[in-house]
């Protein structure tokens, strides 16, 4: 057969197997070194007590004939759709129907999934840093050339977060078919403001676009009157769908949940110029598939919003949180420019000196034996910025910003 000629026009996976190959080297080369990793973007923390209990007791159910369950709804339990719309919608003032939740086995499937929907020459903007997975998987797709000498896909349209923007870039003039919207953001940090997001709501309805909001670190806001939905901004059903994961709100990285809103008033333009139901060819394509998450997972998730599971995982989330909150403070101290890391697990520096991304990450690696993730990884954006991350023990964060004080401060 012919293989799809897209995957060539990727990098062949970059930036985390450089990463893994520089630490082993210099491990191999410096064994007394303690390298204290800080490039996770997973979470370290077990899971709840009770999400451990809900899921204990939903094997066991499975473990008896009166109680067993093969295939579940594609979209969902209704006990987990329902304690999804009571407490992360109705709570906020957001009404979203039974019907315009999809339950998944996570965000990152559903972000690659969700593409079937845009059409094959449907003209995608990203920011720039951004997550690689929207752009990736436009990649394999089709919908970009060859990348460039600055690593920029030629067709996608990038609008750099920097500093001058604090990371949160407006709507450009022209319009595109999808825009990509991270908030709080993955790798910057930086959060999205009710009237930024107003702003892009509008862009959207103007131009017909669709946004693609990815809120699965909408549980580390700190401020309440920040969004956590794009919902809770007027006239985003007509334009907007929202991902969602227990992934870093509840330590699902291993466990795998999430879920997709799609609301009954999305519409999109069709081959012949009528208008199609997102939410209708999101339900046709979920269901044709996938065949609906585990019920044992299913049952963990909705034990995180029972009143022991928002208090276990709120406590994770705050110590999390205090982690970035002492990184923060260490980095400052130290000298450096630091962003994020108020209502996101992820700090962004700004490597000191002019030094590019790789040439901070060989210095940290080699003077304070830290390990981080260079921001051009991320994007040519990203260049001469630094991701660290708040995911760890308070041991080793208490250590790192020690070394950070010593080496830099
Ligand atoms: C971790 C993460 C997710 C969650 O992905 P899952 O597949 O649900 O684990 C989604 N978006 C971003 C930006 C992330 O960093």
């Amino acid at each position: 057969m012919r293989a799809n000629p897209n995957f060539q026009k990727l990098p062949a996976g970059y930036l985390f197997p450089e990463i893994g190959r520089r630490v082993r080297g210099y491990a191999a080369a410096h064994p007394d070194a303690k390298v204290i990793r800080l490039g996770i973007g997973d979470v370290t923390e077990p899971l709840a007590p009770a999400i451990i209990t809900a899921m204990h007791g939903a094997v066991d159910e499975m473990a008896r004939r009166e109680t067993f369950r093969g295939y579940g709804p594609e979209q969902g339990y209704d006990f987990l759709v329902e304690a999804i719309r009571a407490h992360d919608y109705q709570a906020r003032g957001v009404e979203v129907a039974a019907d315009e939740i999809f339950v998944s086995d996570g965000s990152k499937c559903d972000s690659g999934n969700l593409q079937e929907l845009f059409a094959a020459d449907a003209v995608i903007a990203v920011t720039d840093p951004v997550y690689p997975v929207y752009v990736d998987s436009n990649v394999m797709a089709g919908r970009t050339g060859a990348p460039g000498p600055d690593g920029r896909y030629p067709g996608l349209v990038y609008l750099p977060s920097t500093a001058q923007n604090d990371f949160c870039p407006s709507p450009p003039d022209r319009g595109a078919d999808v825009m990509y919207l991270c908030s709080p953001n993955n790798p910057t940090g930086a959060v999205m403001t009710r009237e930024h997001l107003t702003a892009w709501v509008a862009w959207a309805r103007q131009h017909d676009a669709l946004i693609v909001f990815d809120a699965a670190y909408e549980a580390y806001i700190q401020d309440d009157t920040l969004p956590r939905s794009i919902y809770e901004i007027a006239g985003a059903r007509e334009c907007a769908v929202e991902m969602r994961s227990f992934s870093k709100r509840a330590g699902f990285t291993g466990v795998r949940c999430g879920f997709l809103v799609v609301p009954k008033e999305l519409r999109a333009t069709g081959a012949g110029g009528e208008r199609v139901s997102l939410n209708a060819m999101w339900s046709r394509r979920h269901t044709t598939k996938f065949n609906g998450a585990s019920y044992v997972v299913q049952k963990g998730a909705a034990a995180v919003y029972t009143p022991d599971g928002l208090a276990q995982t709120g406590a994770q989330i705050a110590f999390y949180m205090e982690n970035a909150r002492i990184l923060r403070a260490g980095l400052a101290k130290a000298g450096f420019a630091v962003y994020g890391g108020e209502h996101a697990p992820y700090i962004w520096l700004e490597t000191p000196r002019g030094t590019t991304s790789w040439q901070f990450f060989d210095e940290l690696l080699d003077r304070a034996h830290l390990v981080g993730t260079p921001g051009s990884g991320f994007g040519p954006s990203g260049e001469g910025y630094f991701r660290l991350s708040a995911f760890n023990s308070r041991a080793n964060v208490e250590e790192a910003v020690a070394r950070l004080g010593k080496v830099f401060g």
